[in-house]
């Protein structure tokens, strides 16, 4: 495979980092380690009478599917997300996929990424994968943090959106000169469009669709100026009878810097997905680029813009699943599919009267990690769809109070940066202004 991180570097690397470890470290298992640990556990599950034994079933689990068997952490009652150890050799595979996925995010949205399905991946290695990035290294820097003055938070979707564009003439694709970027204040999530010029037609032309299928905003502001933003308003309501939109104020100051540093995160990761699919064509980069923004780790509302516009973490097909990546690469069939949840199924019965930690891997509430109640609802439809609704109803309305809780967090503390690193002027003090 063609990776911006050379896999033989990485493992020399990585080899020298497990060689200053002690042997009896619990994050890197070379694959002996691995299935060691795993007999042991296997034999504590059923005798549990050393203190060995103790120790391995508090740190370790064993979960068998379609005659596979792996480690996991053993779930606490009601949890159902499922967390692996992996082997020092599977690391790297690991690694590349979770990178790709990230639209070659860095080290927060990396080990977030992770930390979903994988128990012992540590920071290091993240780091050592990184630092090895060709692409990664080549990234532009956001830039700085100007002055705040007066943080405004958005308190629902909606309430306040921006569209700015990215002027990319320079680098044009075809006839596409300039990138699109509508974005919401309160959730982040960002919907992206090539365009071919800058008119205002041309923009209503991509907003419009975006407002009747996700509502239109309160206010709408623009970088590109009140006067860009007015036009497209008059625009929309020249078409569309039954809105009224009014626009923001021009230098809205919290927004400002988070804009510019989301703007420039976008030409790094579509840069990065040119390079990785050998192409210039960015214009066709862009949903992909759009898909691994919105559902990546965002630190401002400290969750994935999905999460916070939809309740759920956002599903790549049986690819989100729970089962250990080399199975979900073989199922190609629904029966397959099915198949694979019957031998889970056999499992749960047979331990009936045994673990609860393996039982609660089927009676789990939380959204679909567990197949078989993906398929059950898929099949069935045993739960009321009303239920179901309302209770996604619910978890969208906490999702989304974390993310103002998390932005009023954030522009405190951007604001008590700003306060020290601009204070304010006192008289007789040189100023200059621009
Ligand atoms: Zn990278």
């Amino acid at each position: 495979m063609d990776t911006a991180v050379n896999r033989d570097l990485f493992l020399e690397k990585l080899n020298v980092l497990i060689t200053g470890k002690r042997g009896d470290n619990c994050f890197y298992f070379s694959r002996e380690k691995y299935s060691k640990i795993l007999s042991e556990v296997v034999s504590a599950k059923t005798k549990c009478n050393t203190p060995l034994d103790y120790r391995r079933l508090k740190r370790f689990d064993v979960l068998k599917i379609n005659d596979e068997e792996k480690l996991i952490v053993p779930l606490k009652p009601g949890e159902t997300n499922i967390q692996y150890y992996v082997t020092n050799e599977e690391l790297f595979s690991i690694l590349y996929e979770a990178h790709a996925r990230t639209g070659h995010g860095g080290r927060t949205r990396m080990l977030k990424e992770l930390q979903n399905k994988y128990k012992n991946i540590t920071d290091e290695v993240v780091m050592l994968y990184l630092n090895l990035c060709k692409q990664c290294q080549m990234k532009h820097s956001a830039p700085k943090k100007g002055i705040v003055v007066k943080p405004m938070i958005s308190s629902e979707l909606n309430s306040r959106c921006q569209v700015d564009l990215i002027d990319l003439q320079s680098n044009s694709d075809g006839e596409y000169k300039f990138i699109m970027v509508y974005q919401d204040h309160l959730t982040k999530f960002v919907q992206l469009r090539p365009l071919k010029t800058k008119r205002t037609e041309e923009v209503t032309y991509h907003v419009l669709p975006i407002f009747l299928t996700f509502g239109a905003p309160a206010i709408l502001q623009s970088d590109n100026g009140r006067e860009f933003s007015n036009q497209v308003i008059s625009e929309i309501c020249a078409m569309w009878k039954d809105v009224k939109i009014v626009h923001g104020k021009p230098r809205h100051s919290q927004t400002q810097g988070s804009v510019e540093r989301a703007n420039q995160d976008i030409q790094n990761m579509l840069t990065a997905w040119m390079n990785d699919n050998n192409t210039n064509k960015w214009s066709e980069g862009l949903p992909f680029v759009q898909f691994a923004k919105n559902t990546t780790y965002h630190e401002g509302i400290r969750q994935s813009s999905y999460e916070a516009m939809f309740g759920i973490k956002a599903k790549r097909g049986i690819a989100s699943s729970f089962l250990p990546s080399e199975q979900i690469a073989s199922i190609e069939t629904e029966e397959q599919l099915e198949e694979i949840a019957n031998t889970f199924e056999t499992e749960e019965q047979l331990e009936e009267t045994g673990n609860t930690s393996e039982k609660n891997l089927s009676c789990g509430q939380t959204e679909n990690q567990i197949p078989k109640k993906n398929i059950e609802e898929d099949l069935q439809s045993t739960t009321s769809s009303h239920q179901v609704l309302n209770e996604k109803h619910e978890l969208i309305s906490i999702k989304r109070a974390a993310a103002k809780e998390n932005l009023l967090l954030q522009a405190t503390k951007m604001l008590r940066t700003s306060q020290n690193q601009f204070p304010p002027a006192q008289i007789g003090d040189t100023v200059r202004s621009p």
